[in-house]
C-alpha cells in the first residue's frame, strides 16, 4: 500500500496579451487567459491540472473551498477524492467554475498517480503509445481586414498548417451567413483532399443552422460544431436527423449528467466535452461510456495549455470505436494554433507535436513540466 499525502495545493491564474485580437462567433479575444493548479504531497511529488474557464474566478474556487478539503487527503485514491468534493459542494458543483476547478484538481491527481507508480497517464487508462493524429484549430476573424481580404488571409494561414503536416483544419464560422457560405466554399476548393470541420461556437437559429448543414454536408465537411445554443436539445437532435453532416456540441457541458440529457435527445454524433472542465479526467471516463453506449464518437475539445493537451492526447489514446472495423477511424487532438506565449513558453517538458501529430514522451503522470520561473511573469496577483 502506497501511502502519500496532500501537503499543499497552489492556484496560477494566467494572462498574456495578444499581439493581435482573434475574432470567432460571439467576440473578439485580445488576452489568454489559462488557470493551472499544482498538488504536492509530502514525499515532495508534484501533480499539475488546468482548468478551463475564468481564471481568477476558479482559483478563488480551489484555494477558498476545494484546497482545505484535499490537504492531508491521500492522493492515489482520486475516485474516492472527486466524490468527496462532489458531495462537498452538490448544491453547487453540477455546473460552471466549480466543476472546472474539480476538473483541474483531478487532472493533477491523475499526474501523481502516474508519477508514483512510475508509469504515463495513458498506461494507466490502457491507452496506446501510437502518435495521436492532430487537428489544426484556427482560421479566427481579425479585425484589421475588410472580409474579401480576411478571407484570403484565413486560407493562407491553413496553407501553412497543411505544409506543416496537419491533413484536418477546423475552421470558424457563425460571422454572418454571406460570409460563412463564402468561406466554407472557398476552404473545400482550396484543400480539396484535406479533413474540414465548421465551429459556429453556437452562433445560428435552426433554419440558418439547417441551410448551413445542408452545405457543408454537400462539400463533405467532418463536422459541423456547435451549431445551435447548447441548450438547445431538441431542435439539435432535429438538425442532427435531418443531415449526414456529424453534429458536435459539448465543450461547454459538464459531468455525466450533463452528457446525459444530450445522450438521451440523441441529439449528437461527437461529443466534445473539455477534460478541463467537464470534471477531470475521472469524470471524462464516464461521459465516454455515456457516448459509447448512445453510438456517439468523443474527441475532446482542448484549447489551453500543455497540461490539457497531454490529458486529452492519454484520453483518445484509450477511445473505442464506434463502430469498430477492419479500418481504424482516427480520432483527432484538437491543436490550438493561435498565438499563446503562455502555452509556447512555460513547459519544460512536453509531448513532441511535429507532422501534424503529437508523439507521446515516456514519462510517468502526464508527461509536462512546468517552469515556474518563466511562468512567473503571466501569473494574475489579483492586484489588477
Ligand atoms: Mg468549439
Amino acid at each position: 500500500m502506497i501511502q502519500m499525502k496532500i501537503a499543499d495545493i497552489q492556484c496560477f491564474p494566467l494572462r498574456t496579451d495578444l499581439h493581435r485580437s482573434i475574432g470567432f462567433s460571439q467576440w473578439y479575444y485580445t488576452a489568454k487567459n489559462n488557470c493551472l493548479v499544482k498538488i504536492t504531497c509530502e514525499d515532495g511529488t508534484v501533480g499539475w491540472g488546468e482548468c478551463y474557464g475564468p481564471n481568477e474566478a476558479i482559483a478563488t474556487a480551489i484555494e477558498q473551498h476545494f484546497a482545505p478539503r484535499l490537504l492531508g487527503a491521500n492522493p492515489l485514491q482520486n475516485e474516492y477524492v472527486w466524490d468527496v468534493l462532489w458531495r462537498a459542494y452538490l448544491d453547487f458543483n453540477r455546473s460552471g467554475i466549480f466543476m472546472a476547478a474539480i476538473s483541474g484538481l483531478d487532472i493533477a491527481l491523475w499526474d501523481i498517480k502516474g508519477k508514483a507508480l512510475q508509469v504515463p497517464v495513458r498506461i494507466l487508462l490502457g491507452g496506446t503509445d501510437e502518435p495521436i493524429p492532430c487537428y489544426a484549430t484556427g482560421m479566427y476573424y481579425r479585425d484589421d481586414k475588410p472580409e474579401i481580404e480576411m478571407l484570403k488571409e484565413l486560407l493562407e494561414e491553413a496553407a501553412g498548417y497543411v505544409a506543416a503536416g496537419y491533413t484536418f483544419l477546423k475552421v470558424k464560422i457563425g460571422k454572418n451567413p454571406e460570409f460563412d457560405r463564402a468561406l466554407v466554399k472557398q476552404f473545400r476548393a482550396r484543400f480539396p483532399d484535406t479533413f474540414i470541420a465548421a465551429d459556429a461556437n453556437h452562433a445560428y437559429n435552426f433554419k440558418e443552422a439547417f441551410a448551413m448543414a445542408r452545405l457543408l454536408e454537400s462539400l463533405n465537411y467532418s463536422w459541423f460544431e456547435e451549431p445551435l445554443a447548447p441548450d438547445n436539445y431538441d431542435d439539435m437532435a432535429a438538425l442532427r436527423a435531418s443531415t449526414a453532416v456529424p453534429i458536435a456540441s459539448g465543450e461547454c457541458e459538464q459531468t455525466r449528467f450533463g452528457f446525459q440529457r444530450l445522450a438521451q435527445t440523441k441529439s449528437l454524433d461527437i461529443f466534445q466535452p473539455d477534460i478541463a472542465y467537464c470534471g477531470g479526467l475521472s469524470e471524462f471516463q464516464k461521459i465516454v461510456a455515456l457516448a459509447s453506449a448512445a453510438h456517439a464518437d468523443v474527441v475532446p475539445h482542448c484549447w489551453g495549455l500543455k497540461v490539457n493537451q497531454a490529458v486529452a492526447a492519454s484520453a483518445i489514446s484509450m477511445l473505442p470505436q464506434n463502430p469498430g472495423r477492419f479500418e481504424r477511424r482516427s480520432i483527432y487532438l484538437e491543436m490550438d494554433q493561435t498565438e499563446h506565449p503562455v502555452r509556447d513558453s512555460i513547459f519544460s517538458e512536453a509531448h513532441e507535436v511535429r507532422d501534424g501529430k503529437l508523439h507521446f514522451n515516456d514519462l510517468p503522470g502526464l508527461g509536462v513540466s512546468v517552469d515556474e520561473a518563466a511562468m512567473d511573469p503571466f501569473i494574475l496577483r489579483g492586484d489588477g
